[in-house]
């Protein structure tokens, strides 16, 4: 995205919208230079392995030092792509690698552990050196470490450090990142990488914090303790705005909460379109504090509880009792609406501490959700699976099983959530007899035999996030294709038809927790497609129910059918807007 000054201290920086908002304030920026380490004695069982994990970080490294080499030869000549070079050659050094191997197998200490204490001598060293062309060596070699330091821990990055509430600007942040954050310390986001569905973002609207992602460059531009501007409703970052830049913005917040203060009086009113047609209109949640929330918005239940972030907040895996007595408030919390638990979806980018993953190529590809648990740990998951059922007698509880690529995985958890019921019935603990399951649409093979799977559960669930990203073969996070990641694309709305015909001709009622049932632009659409359920993020449910109260089915039948016609995305969504800004005058997003 391009970078324009307006005057010599004001720059905007313009991004993509994550999560809605207008904040100013102080800049915290995470450079990605803290690196920890803490020592962690190995049992003689584990050294193989961290012995692989340290070559496999080693492999990362240089695969990543490779790509920036051929970025800077590029944009910049040869002479600055050499400073990469030097990097490569580190990274090849026997006296470096050789010697963390030894270490992480003759005194069994932790890869990460080892390596810091070479390169750490190695610095020291260096600085000694009268000659300042080797002295500047070292500022590479804090570099190397940190880059293979960060792929052995995960890239996990520590945010102790913000004593006052700041905006926090970031090459990336990770699922793991966000959750560790102190919500009262974070003002807005705004990241460098990442679309508009990558989890940062989906965890910033479920935070209520605006965020802008796919910034590019905002990291060299900006420094902690600058002022800025973020709008997230735009996907802007102003940095030290002028006086009337900033009485723009202040007027622009008014009219977002004069909005707002509209937007409430539905509050209590049904998601019901003019002819009457009722559409079950929930709410997307990460956080147990989150369904009282629900309820007060008006929402009709929680239609994808998002479990993974248990597993990502804790160093350890948490216990049965520890998940029942959170699954358990949250039921109750709902009153008796009902609430759909996702079981977890696990890998990906979504890295537990307390789980040894294998190194992976691809993982969106591999050890992901079910996938993750069927082979090796179906302990985690069964223990899962007890605090939900255990959960389910205190309201009205639905299970969805995510990532079913195939009728044998839907089985698998069918199979095993029987198992469970069975053994907690010979324990005598009580639950619901009636526990709807659904199974996640988000891959296209189980697109395509929607049917098949709709035969083996009571519902279906379209994860249009993950759907695109597979279909078209475009990675959500990846703000360089993010100009191709639409689900207006003629193909994916092929499928969401074909998908809710297929439930329906089977009899189960088909929702949406992607974010598509978020946009404001595609609800006509979905209602049109006969979608039964949304499922959106709290901060957009009043908006929904606003635009669906607003609309006549037989309408939306007619504009889906018209949309469907269309052979370009941007064709779809040019016809989409028209309609919009014509019968909906008064709303902006
Ligand atoms: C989806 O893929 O659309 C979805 C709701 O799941 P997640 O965003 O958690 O992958
Ligand atoms: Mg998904």
């Amino acid at each position: 995205m391009a970078i324009t000054k307006k005057q010599k201290s004001e720059q905007i920086l313009a991004g993509v919208p994550a999560s809605p908002g207008i904040i100013m304030g102080r800049v915290f920026l995470l450079s990605g230079d803290v690196v920890k380490v803490a020592p962690r004695a190995l049992q003689e069982s584990e050294i193989l392995e961290e012995v692989e994990k340290f070559r496999a970080a080693v492999a990362k490294a240089k695969q990543d030092i490779q790509k920036l080499r051929e970025k800077a030869a590029n944009s910049l000549g040869e002479e600055s792509a050499q400073i990469f070079e030097a990097h490569q050659l580190m990274l090849e050094d026997d006296l470096i690698i050789d010697e963390t191997v030894r270490r992480i197998q003759t005194e069994k200490i932790n890869a990460d552990l080892a390596f810091f204490e070479i390169m750490e001598k190695f610095e020291t060293s260096i600085a000694n050196f009268q000659d300042e062309h080797f002295k500047s060596r070292a500022i590479d070699l804090r570099d190397v470490k940190r880059r293979v330091i960060h792929n052995i821990q995960g890239d996990f990055i520590y945010l102790l450090k913000i004593q006052e509430p700041a905006i926090i600007v970031a090459r990336e942040l990770t699922p793991s990142d966000t959750v560790n954050l102190d919500r009262d310390k974070v003002l807005g986001f705004a990241t460098d990488f990442g679309g508009s569905t990558s989890h940062v973002a989906i965890m910033a609207r479920s935070m209520k914090v605006p965020s802008v992602v796919g910034l590019l460059q905002a990291c060299q531009s900006i420094q902690t303790g600058d002022w800025i501007i973020l709008d997230g409703n735009e996907g802007t970052l102003v940095v030290h705005p002028t006086p009337e830049t900033t009485q723009k913005y202040q007027q622009r917040l008014d009219l977002f909460h004069t909005f707002e203060r509209k937007l409430d009086k539905i509050k209590k009113l049904p998601a019901r379109t003019k002819d009457g047609k009722d559409i079950e209109l929930s709410a997307n949640i990460e956080f147990e504090r989150e369904a009282a929330n629900v309820r007060e918005m008006g929402g009709d239940g929680v239609g994808l509880y998002r479990t993974e972030y248990h597993y990502l907040a804790r160093q350890k895996l948490p216990g049965e009792n520890e998940l029942f007595n959170e699954y358990a408030r949250t039921v109750k919390a709902l009153k008796g609406k009902p609430i759909i638990f996702r079981t977890a979806d696990l890998g990906g980018d979504k890295l537990p501490r307390s789980i040894e993953m294998p190194p992976e190529e691809n993982p969106f590809l591999g050890m992901r959700a079910i996938r993750l648990f069927r082979n090796q740990n179906q302990d985690i998951f069964k223990t899962q699976l007890r605090a939900i059922v255990r959960a389910s007698a205190f309201g009205r509880v639905r299970i969805l099983f995510p990532m079913i690529s195939c009728v044998s995985e839907i089985r698998y958890c069918q199979n095993l959530l029987k198992e469970t019921k069975e053994e907690l019935k010979q324990e005598g603990v009580s639950f619901s007899k009636d526990i709807p399951v659904g199974a996640m649409i988000e891959v296209p093979s189980s697109a395509v035999i929607a049917d098949l799977i709709a035969e083996e559960c009571d519902f279906l669930s379209i994860g249009t996030n993950d759907l695109i990203q597979y279909s078209l073969a475009v990675d959500r996070g990846n703000e360089h294709v993010a100009y191709l990641y639409n689900p207006f694309n003629p193909a994916i709305l092929r499928m969401i038809r074909d998908i809710i015909h297929k439930g329906h001709q089977k009899g189960v009622w088909v929702g949406m927790c992607g974010e598509m049932a978020s946009d404001p632009l595609s609800t006509m659409l979905l209602i049109g497609m006969s979608l039964d359920e949304f499922s959106v993020s709290l901060v957009s449910l009043l908006l929904i129910k606003a635009i669906i109260r607003r609309v006549d089915y037989s309408e939306c039948e007619n504009l889906a059918q018209k949309a469907l016609n269309f052979t370009t995305t941007r064709d779809v969504d040019k016809y989409l807007r028209s309609v919009f800004s014509k019968k909906f005058r008064d709303i902006r997003f």
